[in-house]
């Protein structure tokens, strides 16, 4: 499988299309960017962790039933990817209180919820991906009511199978972001999910080990990085 012409940069990957019109190849990049591009900076071996931790995921989340756009890893930071159109949504989920939930109720970070919270944003970098619901998701055509009530099982079906997982590896799994895609009329699971979209607490220590590290400047940002993939054990 070979790269033939970039179809789109973003800040954290490169997309080129194959001989093959319904596969594409992605290609990890270590650069950072938060705060909707504000912020830059680079993660030295991101690119390759993220890739490696992705796929690792991926195929776990394909054997408990969730469909992923997952073909083949190619080396260290390519993954051979089918051709999805991005639903234009981000699906987050919460465990815990942290981030612009914390800020936008008042509450201090890491307090357990009764249950997770699924909220959408609507992905858009001009308005910073402006918090939505599923009736405005609905109204301006972003998908239709199949595609969410998909979009929704899957996602809680996502975030059982990686809460679960990351416990047995000493990490709370705080919150996440998700995209998914439409491919030949179905909902499967696409983009990434990594220390970049997910936050990741060590149980014990409460330390962070995720972006939150180089979003907040606190240093040691490569390292965690490395913690988070030395747990996973992928050989
Ligand atoms: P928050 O809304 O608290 O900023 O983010 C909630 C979760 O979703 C965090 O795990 C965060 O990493 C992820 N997230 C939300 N929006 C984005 C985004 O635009 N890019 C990335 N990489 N992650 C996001």
């Amino acid at each position: 499988m070979e790269k033939k012409e970039l179809l789109y940069e973003g800040k954290a990957k490169k997309v080129y299309t194959t001989e093959d019109p319904d596969v594409l190849i992605v290609d990890y990049k270590d650069d950072a960017t938060a705060f909707n591009g504000l912020k830059k900076g680079t993660i030295v071996g991101k690119g390759a962790i993220n890739n490696r931790m992705t796929n690792h995921i991926f195929k776990k989340l394909e054997a408990e039933g969730v469909p992923t756009h997952f073909i083949e890893e190619l080396s260290d930071r390519e993954t051979a990817v089918k051709k999805v159109e991005i639903v234009p949504l981000e699906v987050i989920v919460r465990n815990f209180s942290a981030g612009s939930f914390a800020k936008k109720m008042g509450m201090e970070e890491g307090i357990k919820f009764a249950c997770p919270t699924l909220e959408f944003s609507y992905k858009n970098d001009d308005l910073g991906d402006p918090f939505i619901n599923s009736y405005y998701a609905l109204a301006l055509n972003l998908a239709t009511q199949e595609e969410i009530d998909a979009i929704t099982k899957y996602t809680f079906k996502v975030n059982e199978v990686m809460r679960e997982y990351f416990d047995s590896l000493g990490i709370e799994l705080i919150d996440f972001k998700i995209e998914f895609g439409r491919y030949h009329g179905q909902i499967i699971l696409a983009d990434e999910v990594s220390p970049d979209t997910c936050r990741l607490w060590d149980k014990e220590t409460h330390e962070k080990l995720d972006k939150d590290r180089f979003r907040r400047d606190m240093g040691n940002v490569e390292d965690a990085y490395e913690e988070v993939f030395r747990r996973l054990g992928i050989q």
